[in-house]
């Protein structure tokens, strides 16, 4: 299923702290029941923009529309979106149960409305046994659970996350992104999550949006992104880049030392080539490839990233094989890389 209504408009949003732009005329459409990720490295601007959203922040300028109304001048609780902080503080006294209906009951629900909802969203995030269990007596991922199911049972049109995995280790972050992205598509609610982690925003995410100095650079699904990064920034920033600094001649030629690569696209000139480290071949010596020699191997289940130094650049290259097909590699080893134009990117910038 292929989604396209634009359930959120962020219209040129824009904020200014004194004389810092933290937010610099933004414009995104975010699609109904999607999982969208803010995405940029700290101080770029993201969590302002998500408290622009929640109504926490006043915006010096732009405009936030939910299914064709301003709701701009809404303060938050009279907004239908719901903004889950990374200190998801739950009240220590309640049981998880209670922790659930607290909002429900401060909108006056029905009781009955409000125990069938708890038992719902409870039964949807794996809590039902714990509902009588105080936050203390919960693990770390099941607090984290909690708080989640908190800011969905009140159905909020857009649930917006800050850093919602922050305060949780590597292995319990990595299951809780599965099975965000799994909650997510069973309570078919539009997400919009901020995180500075490009591996999370690649796992969770059906489109994402990179942010540098409050602009948007590029947005779109991470395979897009992934495969033509706008610059050279969104290209080191998603994924593992390696970049070979050189010069274009008039011929179209890209040269860098040990290196020459037909069809470069940009002008004559400065530039860099960039190819990732799963794109590049091992050749044999019959074939015109780089010259380097293996200074580190490291191993990613069955793959291996060989570190090659080369004269084409100052830091080695990173080339990924399958282990089958390197078993037999050694550090210090000479080998020989191809660089295929079809498979590189060139930056002037
Ligand atoms: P991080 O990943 O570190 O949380 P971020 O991308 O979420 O960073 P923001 O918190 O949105 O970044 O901050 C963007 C810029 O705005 C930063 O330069 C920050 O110092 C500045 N800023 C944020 N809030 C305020 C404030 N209340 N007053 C003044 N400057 C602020």
């Amino acid at each position: 299923m292929t989604i396209t209504e634009t359930i959120l408009k962020i219209d040129r949003l824009t904020k200014d702290f004194g004389p810092v732009r933290a937010v610099d005329g933004v414009e995104l459409d975010i699609r109904r029941n999607e999982f969208f990720a803010l995405l940029g490295p700290s101080g770029c601007g993201k969590s302002t923009l998500l408290r622009m959203l929640a109504g926490f922040v006043t915006p010096t300028a732009g405009d936030i529309v939910l299914e064709g109304d301003s709701i701009t001048g809404l303060p938050p609780e009279r907004r239908p979106l719901n903004l889950m902080f990374q200190s998801y503080a739950l009240f220590p006294h309640m049981t998880v149960a209670k922790n659930l209906a607290y909002g429900l009951e401060m909108d006056r629900l029905p009781k009955v409305e409000i125990a069938r909802r708890v038992e719902e969203i409870m039964a949807v995030t794996d809590l039902t046994e714990f509902a009588s269990r105080k936050p203390e007596q919960l693990s770390g991922g099941q607090r984290q659970r909690v708080a989640l199911a908190r800011a969905l049972v009140k159905r909020p049109k857009v649930l917006l996350l800050d850093e919602p995995l922050g305060a949780l280790d590597k292995k319990l972050r990595e299951r809780m992104q599965l099975e965000l992205k799994r909650l997510q598509h069973e309570v078919g609610i539009t997400f919009i999550i901020v995180t500075h982690d490009q591996e999370e925003a690649l796992v969770m995410a059906d489109r994402m949006a990179i942010l540098k100095d409050g602009k948007l650079l590029q947005h779109g699904a991470p395979a897009e992104i992934y495969q033509n990064p706008a610059d050279r920034f969104v290209a080191n920033f998603i994924g593992v880049m390696n970049f070979i600094e050189g010069q274009v001649g008039t011929d179209g030629f890209f040269e860098a030392p040990g290196l020459t690569v037909s069809n470069a696209a940009s002008a004559a000139g400065q530039a860099a080539l960039a190819i990732r480290p799963e794109e590049i071949d091992l050749v044999g010596p019959e074939e015109n490839g780089l010259q380097g020699r293996i200074v580190d191997i490291a191993y990613h289940g069955l793959d291996r990233v060989l570190h090659v130094e080369t004269p084409a650049s100052a830091t080695p290259l990173q080339v990924r094989v399958s282990a089958r097909l390197s078993g037999g590699h050694m550090v210090g080893e000479t080998i020989r890389l191809g660089i295929a134009p079809e498979r590189c990117k060139f930056f002037t910038a």
